[in-house]
């Protein structure tokens, strides 16, 4: 995006008035599980104020959308502080910018070419904690640094273990999700009862995860894939290949199609295998994770202050996003 003749203070103008958008739209989206606009509204927005902090710096904010986690904590729920932050993913949404950051990664820091491609899960992040073995705490995201205590109610699903198959101290990171089958029941059984359905799976899993009443998730039927360790203490392994082998050998569920890439033709090929096959899962994804597969490299390489630089999410393109890009009011 190019901002011929635009002058600072028409750029810090408009940002303001960006930001003041998403903050609503996130407000919605995390705080209350109920989106207004398309997820391709919000991203739209998004990148057209990343375009405009990067060509004006001076203009960015502590406070903007492009700083922070998105999530807030729902009142009625106890805070948990996360330790170890719960961040996002940076994103992109064509092969250049996906060929862009590995050419990046792997010329600029020496890091070769072996990634880990995963599936995006379309629902919400969780953290379970485990002590001797025992799961102890599960939360949410909440904002990175501070998530909600659901620990009743994500003992309700059947996929995440009380009892690790080790005695082991970890804390595990992953995604809980509503399957297609259960999330057109529950919308059907809703709009029977004549409430409002929900407006996608990701909505669904986490308006029924931030239940007060754990009796009520337990009827929601969620499912889990975890995918990431806070903290490798006790690991035996250093790649994140190895990583989701050693999870599922703990008890807990891995998503089966991870595939290790050692070239740009191998990353290509599975966006396009799952860009295909994504209908048919009983899952809903939005795009295709790629992360370092060495572990050490993933800690040195570290992260912002709200994207890992080790991972980078490629989106799939909404069925509706010619629409949506062209509804885009940007004037202010
Ligand atoms: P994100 O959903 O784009 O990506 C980060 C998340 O991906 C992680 O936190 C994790 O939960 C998840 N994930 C799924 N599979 C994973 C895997 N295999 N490995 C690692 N992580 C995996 O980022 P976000 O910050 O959670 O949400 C931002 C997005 O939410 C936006 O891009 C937009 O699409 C949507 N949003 C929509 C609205 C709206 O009003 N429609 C508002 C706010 C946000």
């Amino acid at each position: 995006m190019a901002f011929e003749g635009m002058t600072e203070a028409q750029a810090a103008n408009e940002a303001t008035t960006l930001r003041a958008k998403l903050n609503k739209w996130a407000d919605e989206y995390y705080t209350y599980d109920s989106p207004s606009v398309e997820d391709a509204v919000y991203d739209q927005t998004y990148q057209r104020l990343v375009a405009l902090e990067t060509q004006f710096p001076q203009i960015v904010t502590t406070d903007s959308p492009t700083q922070k986690v998105g999530d807030h904590t729902l009142p009625g729920f106890t805070k948990v502080p996360h330790e170890i932050p719960m961040l996002s993913l940076g994103d992109v949404f064509s092969k250049e910018e996906l060929g862009d950051f590995v050419n990046h990664l792997t010329t600029s820091d020496d890091v070769p070419f072996n990634y880990n491609c995963e599936l995006k899960i379309d629902g919400l992040a969780i953290s379970l904690k485990y002590e001797n073995g025992i799961l102890i705490q599960g939360s949410t995201r909440g904002n990175g640094q501070i998530g909600e205590d659901i620990t009743r109610n994500l003992k309700t699903i059947k996929s995440i273990p009380r009892k690790l198959t080790r005695p082991i101290n970890i804390e595990v990171r992953g995604e809980c999700y509503m399957p297609k089958s259960s999330f057109a029941a529950l919308n059907e059984e809703r709009q029977n009862n004549g409430q409002a359905p929900f407006a996608n799976p990701r909505n669904a899993a986490a308006g029924s995860l931030r239940q007060l009443d754990s009796r009520v998730t337990a009827r929601r039927k969620l499912s889990t894939f975890m995918y990431n360790v806070a903290n490798y203490d006790d690991l035996q392994t250093d790649t994140q290949s190895g990583l989701l082998e050693e999870l599922k050998s703990l008890g807990f569920t891995i998503n089966p199609s991870y595939q290790v890439a050692h070239s740009m033709a191998d990353i290509d090929a599975y966006v396009d295998k799952y860009q295909e096959l994504r209908d048919g899962l009983a899952y809903g994804i939005d795009g295709i994770v790629i992360k370092v597969n060495s572990l050490p490299l993933q800690r040195s390489l570290a992260a912002t202050v709200k994207v890992p630089r080790w991972a980078i999410a490629f989106k799939f393109p909404p069925e509706e996003v010619q629409t949506v890009v062209r509804d885009i009011e940007w004037t202010v």
